[in-house]
């Protein structure tokens, strides 16, 4: 069964949106992977099919009802169905290429898109669901953050990606960085190709390519850079 990404949402005119270009999108035509929108409002009890209400204690804004997203997971997928249940919230875990990894060789996901304050806790514990943030940032909806994590997850998936060697030195599979990229010309605005890329010498290239990996890494992300240097350490 190919990957299958269930999204729950109040806007699944969203879907695919750039998922359905490029390389996720002749995937999905490919069916390498699947998708399939559940309209959360679908499953509200009144006559204005309103899905929110006014936070508990007060404040600002408008919180998610925990019934109603409830009905709509339980539509969407049985309890024995094996796919993960991730809330969008930039209170998750922070996603990481790791976790594409591991949910490209899976079965697929359900992901709920969170929109106003967030949703009711309670939902959260009763229906297990895995809270997963891009970044430490708040976006309007988790529609946007859906795509982001969906684009990461269906590139890494068998099939998808045509060249899998290009995968492997890319940032963050390495624990660098990648190192800079040229192509022709040979000369722009009076820069040219660092020589050595030129010199056919794979060794060296290969040598240049690692200690830029390693500046760039060192320069701009110290945390990647500790962790590449304790891993190294372990080796030893
Ligand atoms: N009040 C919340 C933010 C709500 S933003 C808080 O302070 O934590 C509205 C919705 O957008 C969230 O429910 C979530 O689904 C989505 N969202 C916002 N920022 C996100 C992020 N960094 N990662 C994943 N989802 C995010």
């Amino acid at each position: 069964m190919a990957f299958k990404a269930t999204l729950l949402t109040l806007y699944p005119d969203m879907f695919p949106g750039p998922l359905g270009h490029s390389l996720s999108g002749r995937a999905l035509e490919k069916d390498l992977w699947n998708l399939e929108t559940r309209q959360i409002r679908d499953f509200a009890t009144d006559k204005h099919r309103s899905v929110d209400d006014t936070p508990a204690g007060g404040g600002a804004g408008m919180v998610l009802r925990a019934d109603i997203l409830a009905k709509a997971i339980d539509a969407a997928a049985s309890s024995e169905d094996p796919r993960p249940r991730i809330l969008m919230s930039p209170r998750g875990l922070p996603f990481t290429q790791e976790r594409a990894h591991e949910l490209a060789a899976g079965p697929g996901a359900i992901i709920i898109c969170g929109r106003f304050e967030g949703v009711d806790q309670r939902v959260i514990d009763g229906r297990d669901l895995e809270e997963v943030s891009i970044g430490d940032y708040i976006l309007s909806g988790g529609e946007i953050g859906a795509i982001t994590m969906l684009d990461a997850i269906i590139r890494l998936i068998p099939g998808v990606m045509g060249n899998m060697e290009s995968a492997d030195t890319e940032s963050f599979e390495t624990g660098l960085l990648e190192h800079p990229h040229y192509t022709r010309p040979a000369e722009f605005e009076g820069r040219a190709i660092p020589e050595v890329l030129t010199s056919g010498n794979h060794k060296k290239i290969h040598d240049w390519r690692m200690a830029e990996a390693e500046r760039l890494t060192r320069e701009r992300r110290p945390d990647l850079w500790d962790a590449y240097m304790a891993d190294e350490d372990d080796v030893d």
